[in-house]
């Protein structure tokens, strides 16, 4: 009997003549996986590279792998980069531990007759196959392309590949695929980290990575020492990037928004990294500003759009995000929407909204004096009058005002 499959996946592998396969975790796909893919492409020629997350990995059971739905949208956004490469999720479907056995019957199966199916294999891999699923029917029935992995010894490989040829008679083909010295494993330490992994995946799986959260450590569980060395390695680097009044300014927000923080109760550690952060892309040109929002997917609306610079706020968010490995929902909202306030402000969102205006190194200005006596007293009044003013500064310059910032006011007079 047929395996079971999709009817999307039986259409697609009933149009496959020849394809040269892919299983892995991808836990992400990264560029060693693609240079042998587009190796074996250049010198088999199949019609076809295909690519098959797995579902449940058999071999990594001990270890915590992501979500196959993450590992499947990696995995096909980094296909759009080559014509011949295509990813099927025959073994995301499948119950169970995903072997490959199962995935070479079911290949055989809806495969038309005379289709020419091989498995891509690295030598780190191969060393382990006898230990596979039914590892002599795989052997007697599937085809093989090798490629070298770094750190494994090829000319070992192919003592094991002519002794299996022998024992099974399985057709073995070596592809000189270029030695990338990258794994799944040293990408996903260096995203923990936050290091750099320019080079080692494509953009596009990095981007998915960081906005779904993969490979971090939740800020919630940061050590209490990684957290005040990464504090500092971020005021760091701000004080490189930013101008040194803007600085002062942000070095002023963050002791008062610690000062707030601290009178109303809040976590002071999320109410100072907002503070830092707050302004992280204040000072991007416009240009970078609107390409930014273009390549984040921000949406502008017609405020927005006119004065981009609104959007100092909702990029910081996604600086912060991407740049400084900050995930907490609290904190982003609070950088997010620092500028005009929204309609459910949490305290800590009001918290820093107020030290941006009060924070003690901000020349005089409108309504501050009577805003600072306010703070903690009435903090909703003391942000009223800021919002006001500032309401009434852009309506002056004939700027746009965004709703946002009518929203909160609204909500702040019902004392919310
Ligand atoms: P992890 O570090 O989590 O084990 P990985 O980088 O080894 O991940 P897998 O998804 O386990 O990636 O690998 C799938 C297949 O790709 C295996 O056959 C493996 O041998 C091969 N492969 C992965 N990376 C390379 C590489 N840099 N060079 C050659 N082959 C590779
Ligand atoms: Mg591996």
């Amino acid at each position: 009997m047929k395996p079971k499959l999709k009817k999307e996946e039986r259409d697609y592998l009933d149009r496959c003549k020849s394809i040269a396969v892919l299983g892995g975790t991808f836990d992400p796909i990264h560029n060693g996986h693609l240079a042998i893919a587009q190796a074996v492409h250049e010198e088999i020629k199949p019609q076809r590279v295909l690519f098959v997350p797995c579902g449940q990995p058999g071999h990594k059971q001990s270890q915590r792998v992501s979500h196959a739905k993450h590992r499947y949208h990696m995995t096909a956004l980094a296909m759009c980069e080559h014509p011949a490469f295509d990813i099927t999720q025959i073994e995301l479907n499948r119950p169970g531990i995903s072997y490959t056995i199962d995935t070479a019957r079911a290949l055989a199966a809806h495969c038309p007759e005379g289709a020419e199916i091989s498995f891509i294999i690295g030598t780190d891999a191969l060393e382990g196959i006898l230990k596979w699923k039914d590892a002599d029917e795989l052997l007697k029935t599937c085809s093989f392309i090798v490629v070298p992995r770094p750190g494994h010894d090829s000319d070992k490989a192919k003592l094991l590949i002519d002794s299996l040829a022998q024992s099974h008679g399985t057709t073995f083909k070596w592809v000189d695929a270029p030695q990338l010295d990258i794994s799944s494993t040293e990408v996903r330490r260096r995203f923990d980290i936050g290091q750099p992994v320019d080079g080692l995946i494509p953009k596009w799986v990095e981007d998915y990575a960081l906005c779904h959260g993969l490979y971090r450590t939740p800020f919630n569980i940061w050590a209490p020492a990684v957290r005040e060395a990464r504090f500092e390695e971020a005021k760091d680097k701000l004080r490189v990037r930013l101008s040194t009044s803007r600085f002062t300014h942000t070095i002023g927000v963050i002791e008062e928004a610690e000062r707030l923080a601290t009178h109303y109760e809040v976590n002071v550690e999320k109410a100072r990294w907002a503070a830092l952060l707050h302004d992280a892309a204040k000072e991007y040109s416009s240009h970078k500003k609107r390409a930014l929002c273009k390549l984040w997917r921000i949406e502008l609306d017609e405020v927005l759009a006119v004065n981009i610079d609104l959007t100092h706020g909702l990029l910081g968010a996604e600086s912060a995000r991407r740049d400084f490995m900050i995930d907490d929902e609290a904190i982003l909202q609070a950088i997010r929407y620092h500028t005009t306030g929204h309609k459910n402000m949490t305290l800590l969102d009001k918290i820093i909204m107020l030290a941006d205006y009060t924070e003690p190194y901000r020349a005089n200005w409108g309504p501050i004096k009577e805003m600072r006596e306010l703070s903690l007293t009435n903090i909703n009044q003391a942000l009223i009058l800021g919002t006001k003013a500032t309401i009434q500064e852009a309506k002056d310059n004939k700027e746009p005002i965004h709703e946002w910032s009518y929203h909160a006011l609204k909500q702040l007079k019902k004392g919310r």
